[in-house]
């Protein structure tokens, strides 16, 4: 083959160059013309298989001989190996990339495993997080919340490709669109997000003036929300796709709902029961009473039996929330004590001090102090 390119030139080496110069020049231009970063583009790979081709004789120091003393004759018609497509020359050199076979070695490391991955896949639009306060009466039948929140939305007048209209997207210059930008240092290499077009392998030359070229504009939105029965504070509802648009062809992020009890003037939540405290008087709780008591969906009856105590705490079956996984309702602890009166009449003075009197002898000569120790006796 007439055409044939002497293979030291190929490679850019002299002709006494050692093993580690024409090792790192076929490095050197492997990288180069390496598919993954060249798409679809033939000059680059005739470059690639013509570097293979050329390392595979010098690299081999039998090949080299030959190849010193007869040239591309050497090798017969074809002169010099053909590797007829990408995979024979990752095979054949695998090894020298230090990773062994198996698409490893440099550009595994470079190009994210075996060599297929091409410039970085359309990232995902951000995630939003909002708070929610919710109400107790919310939480227990469960809610359809509408929030507004501002987010980014496709840009109008471009379509979201942060493109003016009328042009269009160029190949990165930097990284010829790979994507990554890669640093030698010695034998190895570091690869890294090609700063210029932070790694999507494209630029845009003419930014929308509406977007500044981001594809995106800040927008408000309203949102509606279901919010399940019994759900709790501090607990996380992913609403997916509701966060911002993504950059073109990539997917909207998710919107994280953050859940906040409202605190209730009669209620307290533990889990999914409810506490709530009830006043009596004094003689409700001595004589036994029915009271009508608030619970989250009305008001129910509740009887407390005489000699009831301050502090007692009686439970209403069913009564609390509503269990998130289905298991039925919580309970209503309803916690009872004593109002005393700031306020009496003289009439309830009266009478107060009658039962006074009828208590203290009850206890015999003991007092008062003798009686309360009693009770812990
Ligand atoms: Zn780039
Ligand atoms: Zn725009």
């Amino acid at each position: 083959m007439a055409d044939k390119r002497d293979y030291y030139d190929v490679l850019g080496v002299s002709r006494d160059a050692d093993e580690g110069e024409i090792k790192r020049a076929y490095r050197r231009l492997a990288m180069k013309y390496h598919p993954d970063r060249n798409p679809d583009d033939t000059e680059a790979e005739a470059r690639f298989k013509e570097a293979a081709e050329a390392y595979d004789v010098l690299g081999d120091p039998e090949k080299r001989k030959q190849y010193d003393q007869f040239g591309h004759t050497a090798f017969g018609q074809g002169g010099g190996p053909q590797f007829s497509n990408m995979e024979d020359i990752f095979s054949a050199f695998g090894d020298i990339f230090g990773g062994g076979g198996g698409g490893g070695g440099i550009f595994g490391d470079l190009f994210g495993g075996g060599g297929g991955r091409r410039r970085s896949a359309p990232r995902k639009g951000r995630d939003l997080k909002i708070v929610l306060d919710l109400t107790l009466e919310e939480i227990d039948q469960g809610a359809k919340k509408t929030v507004a929140l501002k987010r980014v939305e496709p840009c109008k007048k471009c379509k979201g490709s942060g493109c003016e209209p009328g042009t269009s997207k160029e190949t990165c210059p930097t990284c010829g669109g790979a994507g990554q930008v890669t640093r030698n240092a010695g034998f190895f290499s570091m690869a890294s997000t090609c700063s210029t077009c932070r790694g999507t392998g494209e630029v845009i030359p003419s930014p929308c003036k509406a977007c500044r070229g981001s594809g995106g504009v800040q927008e408000r939105r309203e949102i509606e929300i279901d919010i399940p029965a019994g759900i709790e504070e501090g607990m996380r509802l992913r609403v997916a796709g509701e966060g911002d648009a993504g950059p073109p062809g990539g997917q909207r992020g998710d919107l994280y709902v953050i859940i906040r009890e409202k605190e209730h003037k009669v209620f307290q939540r533990s889990g999914p029961d409810v506490l709530t405290e009830v006043p009596f008087n004094f003689s409700q709780l001595a004589l036994g009473d029915r009271v009508e008591v608030p619970t989250l969906r009305g008001r129910v009856e509740m009887t407390v039996p005489p000699g009831t105590q301050s502090g007692k705490v009686f439970r209403l079956r069913g009564q609390g929330l509503p269990r998130l996984n289905g298991g039925g309702r919580g309970d209503q602890l309803v916690r009872v004590y004593v109002d005393v009166p700031t306020k009496l009449t003289d009439r309830q003075k009266e009478l107060l001090r009658e039962f006074g009197e009828i208590e203290a002898h009850k206890g015999g000569k003991k007092s008062f102090f003798e009686r309360v120790m009693d009770r812990f006796s």
